[in-house]
């Protein structure tokens, strides 16, 4: 039986990782010390025997006993709201936390994929961002302590994997949705839920204008679990290319809800991404991988689980 490691497992991403690897006969080992994460999460979880938690910071050093074959690491807060709060904790999670766990996969000659994401791009000048681009980040902005800690995690990883031998894969991981995306992380999807939900006014911030590309949260994870699979070891986009502008989102969102919310403008945040959409032609082609969940679908399901988080 093939044992994986999983940091953020009580994440958003990560309690999906340990679904998916668990359905495929893994033994899984889910790591988070719940800075952002919620046992909440992973407690369908409690009674597999193949799953194990640990309560743990992986920018400690990380030890786990016997064989390990893959480690995912996918600890880190994630939305700009949180990040913000937590800018020390993000840098050390990116760079210590991807340290170690290196170090760890070095030493049990486990496979190690890595969740890089869009933000390395930061305020993209090209579009669709292709691997290729190498991106616009501001490294002493807002956003620069999750982006560069990500882009520190990319450089570390191709290192340790030209210099030390070790078996790596990085996805870069665009905006994605669905059950278990916590409400309150401040993201423009489950914000904007919420505040229709409650009846409350619709924060766009600036006018709205700028662009994301949403996709659902099972596409993204087969796609991760393609990439791990694969033999490939420079960075792959995941993400569904379909482009909408968050007032888009807005007016899906109160359509579908059937809100009285009114649409308000509010300050658009330093450094904002104007514009995002990811190109996937390596994924096609590489993984035979493209998103199959329309956004109708997607958030259909996301708004059932909306219901039983927000009164
Ligand atoms: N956004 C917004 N209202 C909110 C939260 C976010 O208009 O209450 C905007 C945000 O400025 C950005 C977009 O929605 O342009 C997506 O933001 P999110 O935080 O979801 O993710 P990002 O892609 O920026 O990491």
């Amino acid at each position: 039986m093939k044992k994986v490691l999983i940091t953020g497992a009580a994440g958003f991403l990560g309690s999906h990782l340990c679904d998916k690897f668990l359905s495929e006969g893994f033994k899984v080992i889910g790591m988070d010390n719940l800075l952002t994460g919620s046992l909440e999460n992973i407690e369908h979880l409690v009674s597999e025997k193949n799953f194990e938690f640990q309560h743990y910071d992986v920018t400690k050093f990380v030890h786990v006993p016997g064989e390990l074959d893959y480690i995912m690491h996918f600890a880190s807060p994630a939305s700009p709201i949180d990040y913000l709060k937590m800018p020390i904790q993000t840098l050390k999670v990116g760079s210590l936390g991807t340290l170690n766990c290196l170090g760890l996969a070095k030493d049990k000659g486990a496979r190690m994929l890595i969740a890089s994401t869009s933000e390395v791009y930061g305020d993209p000048l090209v579009h669709p961002q292709t691997e290729e681009y190498w991106g616009n980040v501001n490294p002493v902005g807002p956003r620069g302590v999750y982006d560069e800690a990500k882009r520190f995690m990319e450089a570390i990883t191709m290192a340790y994997h030209t210099f030390h031998g070790v078996d790596t894969r990085i996805v870069r991981i665009f905006n994605t949705y669905g059950p278990r995306m916590r409400v309150d992380d401040g993201r423009a999807l489950p914000t904007f839920f919420a505040q229709a939900m409650k009846g409350e006014d619709i924060t766009v911030f600036g006018d709205g204008s700028q662009t994301r590309s949403f996709c659902y949260v099972s596409d993204l994870i087969d796609g991760i679990y393609r990439l791990l699979l694969s033999d490939y070891a420079q960075p792959v986009n995941i993400g569904n290319p379909v482009e909408i502008t968050i007032n888009q989102l807005a007016e899906e969102i109160i359509a579908m809800t059937g809100s009285n919310s009114k649409v308000i403008n509010v300050e658009l945040p330093q450094d904002d991404p104007k514009i995002r959409q990811p190109d996937i032609t390596k994924a096609k082609s590489i993984l035979g991988w493209e998103p199959k969940v329309s956004r109708a679908e997607g958030m259909a399901i996301t708004y059932e689980y909306f219901k039983t988080k927000i009164n």
